[in-house]
């Protein structure tokens, strides 16, 4: 999944595309059994409940996106499809695969949308940055035979308490075989920052990802957490207690019960709001250039009518009263 690099560690919006599904429409009782939430879901609202509500609630249209979360995405891209090729047979150079990188980059920047926060900074270290971590990564797993790739971005969904009330999903962006038999759930980094073995013991997005993937790749089978740290070529590895594994399931069902109750939505303002895709309207961001209206609660009903008569989630909120 995605990852984004900024102070005091990734991003929390950065895996997008684990959000997307599913709808958190409002938090009344009708909307309910629709939620689909997601590890970075529940961390936008632990980071910030006013980015969620933003986000989720009402669905305010991203600003820009982060240059770090633009370059992750990439990466990730380029891995997929390096895995794809090397376990159909052909393995590319790595010339070629920094190549395909930089075609990708090229096609899918957008200078108006992607924004550089750390200011003065080129666009081609960013650039150069991708090039490193796919590098590292190729030089680290070539010829691409010490596993078995079992699936590529692999969507997982969970069912917490199987009452429907709980639901999750993810995307995995790799599920192996190790030689000794272990499935491995790996997943690629960007970020600079490395956390510690205890931070990724506690880690809640790939144990999820496990209570997700239950017995569906081996029953019994010994299952391996694997963190790649692209920038850092370092890879680290935890696992998970069944007794772990249950005490999760209820700590994220209390934060799902949480966030339902939560009527406040209060902004949590810390150095994130400089990467944060709605920090020109939100009205407690530090860094508003003041171009941009503040942004208010959308009208009763979560959306305004579309010109055409129907309702579309990007005019589900207002600028300024
Ligand atoms: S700018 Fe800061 S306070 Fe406002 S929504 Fe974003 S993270 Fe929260």
């Amino acid at each position: 999944m995605e990852d984004i690099d900024v102070p005091g560690g990734a991003d929390p919006i950065a895996n997008e595309s684990v959000a997307t599904a599913g709808e958190v429409g409002d938090t009344s009782g009708a909307s309910v059994s629709r939620e689909v939430y997601s590890h970075s879901r529940l961390s936008s609202f632990e980071n910030c409940p006013r980015k969620f509500q933003y986000r989720y609630l009402w669905k305010v249209p991203a600003e820009s996106e982060s240059i770090e979360g633009f370059v992750g995405k990439r990466v990730h891209e380029v891995l997929e499809k390096l895995h794809r090729t090397a376990d159909a047979g052909r393995i590319p150079t790595l010339p070629k695969v920094l190549w395909r990188f930089q075609q990708m980059f090229d096609d899918a920047y957008d200078a108006t949308n992607v924004r550089i926060v750390r200011e003065g900074t080129p666009l081609s270290f960013y650039r150069e940055l991708g090039e490193h971590c796919i590098a590292n990564y190729y030089h680290d797993h070539y010829p691409f035979d010490r596993d078995q790739t079992l699936a590529l971005e692999e969507r997982v969904t969970l069912d917490l308490d199987g009452s429907g009330r709980y639901r999750l999903q993810g995307f995995i962006d790799r599920i192996a075989r190790a030689p000794d038999g272990a499935i491995e759930i790996q997943d690629y980094k960007t970020s600079a920052r490395v956390p510690s073995q205890r931070q990724l013991d506690e880690d809640r997005q790939l144990a999820l990802y496990q209570m997700g993937i239950g017995a569906r790749f081996g029953e019994g089978k010994p299952v391996r957490l694997v963190w790649h740290f692209l920038r850092k070529g370092r890879t680290l590895v935890s696992t998970r207690t069944p007794k772990q594994l249950e005490a999760l399931r209820t700590k994220t069902r209390t934060l799902i019960d949480r966030i339902r109750e939560e009527r406040v939505f209060a902004p949590k303002t810390s150095a994130l709001c400089g990467w944060c895709e709605y920090r020109e309207g939100c009205p407690a961001s530090p860094n508003r250039s003041g171009k941009v209206e503040p942004y208010s609660r959308p009208p009763a009903g979560g959306k305004r009518p579309a010109p055409d008569g129907t309702h579309k989630d990007q005019l589900a909120f207002t600028f300024g009263g």
